[in-house]
């Protein structure tokens, strides 16, 4: 039996989802749940149309409370990338709050409207089936950074083992009310944003869509603990510096937490400084819901993903995959990943599937590290785009890119690697200046990094840019970057 929602039988009438004004309270999606999912038993995989709204919340529920697979669909996503997904994971039907505008690219599939109200009749639904952990739960999508997305299945025992990892972690009960605005069609908004606070018997508190002011009322209202992307928290941390009621709020919080993608040295310190608090960050994957974090209780640790998280084993390894001893703080290994968190498999991709695993079940994340003496991970980057062999040195692109980013001239950057006939590669610099009429120099920034880093990671090459290529969650799209 697996039950992912134990509050839902039990958790008195306090609210479980609160989006904008809309609020649910656990007795009314219990009912709201339950009553879906009686229609929903003998579908093989249905699809949402995962707008952020508390429908959303209701379709995922009643599906898995049901034991029917989920496939999130982003409804910003583009018809060719919608029809991709639909044609991969073949839902039977798709869920959908009434009126929902459904694309062309749904035209075959039925649709069951999600009734957000509980269902009035008095009537009590039907208790949910026992249904084994090892079943998929939720087919969720990469983000394509590197990439078509490839659909990831993910069971049942991996989501609630990532957060009951969490909830030590960040000592995550059911009196939080979590805070963000992030998408509910990734890991990040809808498994922790959504399934994890419903797990816990806590609130999700949705702002619809982010905004600084969001989440300055929704913490100043009862909110404990913020998800956000780092661009999220970069806009925070500008505001916050203007806005003292927004520091205040976030300085009230219990618990600041960055994922997704890397979060600028600039922007922990901006926070640091206008709200005394830290920001904690937490790294995981589609494909292995979250491995390691920052810990509320231990150390700030600024600048690192934290420790492995209870139950996931962490190592680093060469580019034979041999583990490496690494505790140095500074030899550089892929971060390899075993444990209950770990997806079951890419949808109809046999071969990558068992691609991406050793034979001893360790899976090859493709992101690189160094490990300190307290078992903290420090993330260099992608294997495929942000390690940079130049000279007979490798060097990772987020240690350049924090030291561009504090160059007054810079708003945003990244750094990628350029094929050159000397070094094997060279470091090219991506700049978004701060202002466009008088953009820093090569020579200007080629001398700042050298001030503080190693004179071979200096860009021999920058190119200026009115914005970064990111997608949705604010990932830097550096395939675009070429
Ligand atoms: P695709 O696999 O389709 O190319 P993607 O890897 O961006 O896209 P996700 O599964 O959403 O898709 O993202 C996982 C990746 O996000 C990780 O492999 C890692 O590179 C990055 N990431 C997540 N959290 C962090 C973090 N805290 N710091 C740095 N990188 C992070
Ligand atoms: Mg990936």
């Amino acid at each position: 039996m697996s039950c992912l929602f134990p509050a839902l039988d039990v958790a008195p009438a306090k609210p479980a989802l609160h989006f904008g004004d809309q609020i649910l309270d656990y007795p009314a999606l219990r009912s709201a749940a339950l009553t879906l999912a009686e229609t929903l038993r003998d579908q093989s995989r249905v699809a949402v149309w995962a707008t952020p709204t508390p429908g959303t919340a209701v379709a995922v529920v009643a599906a898995l409370s049901a034991g029917v697979p989920v496939v999130p669909l982003n409804p910003r996503s583009g018809a060719r990338e919608l029809a991709h997904v639909v044609g991969d994971s073949e839902p039977s039907l798709v869920l959908a709050e009434p009126g929902a505008e459904l694309p062309p690219a749904l035209a075959e599939l039925p649709v069951v409207a999600v009734a957000v109200e509980a269902a009035g009749d008095g009537r009590e639904p039907p208790a949910a089936p026992a249904v084994d952990p090892e079943q998929p739960a939720l087919v969720v999508y990469t983000s394509g950074t590197t990439g078509p997305p490839k659909g990831v299945s993910l069971s049942r025992r991996a989501v609630a083992a990532t957060l009951d990892a969490l909830a030590d972690a960040w000592d995550w009960t059911g009196d939080d009310v979590v805070v963000h605005g992030l998408p509910l069609f990734h890991v990040h908004g809808l498994v922790l944003g959504v399934l994890g606070p419903l797990r816990r018997g806590g609130t999700v508190r949705h702002l619809g869509r982010f905004s600084a002011d969001g989440v300055r009322s929704a913490l100043a209202s009862g909110g404990t603990m913020l998800f956000g992307v780092p661009t999220m928290y970069h806009r925070l941390a500008e505001a916050a510096e203007r806005d003292g009621a927004l520091a205040g709020a976030l300085a009230g919080a219990r618990l600041l937490v960055s994922g997704s993608a890397p979060l600028p040295l600039t922007d922990h310190e901006r926070i640091w400084r206008a709200t005394g608090r830290r920001v904690v960050e937490r790294y995981g994957m589609t494909e292995t819901l979250m491995n390691t974090s920052v810990r509320a209780d231990g150390p700030p640790a600024t600048g690192t993903v934290g420790v492995a998280l209870p139950g996931v084993e962490v190592r680093l390894a060469d580019d034979a995959g041999r583990p490496l001893e690494a505790g140095d703080g500074e030899t550089v290994g892929e971060i390899q990943v075993r444990g209950p968190n770990l997806f079951s498999g890419y949808l109809n991709q046999p071969e990558a599937t068992a691609g991406a695993f050793d034979a001893e079940g360790w899976f090859r994340t493709g992101d690189v590290a160094t490990r300190d003496s307290t078992g903290g991970y420090r993330i260099v980057g992608r294997r495929s785009t942000d390690l940079i062999k130049s000279g007979g040195y490798k060097i990772g692109a987020g240690e350049i890119e924090n030291v561009l980013l504090a160059h007054p001239g810079v708003a945003e950057a990244a750094v990628t690697a350029a094929p050159d006939p000397d070094l094997g590669e060279r470091v090219v610099a991506w700049v978004v200046p701060r202002d466009p009429e008088a953009p820093p120099t090569l020579e200007e920034l080629s001398e700042h990094v050298v001030g503080q880093l190693a004179a071979h990671k200096r860009p021999r090459e920058v190119r200026f840019l009115a914005a970064l290529p990111r997608n949705e969650l604010g990932k830097v799209l550096k395939r675009e970057l070429v």
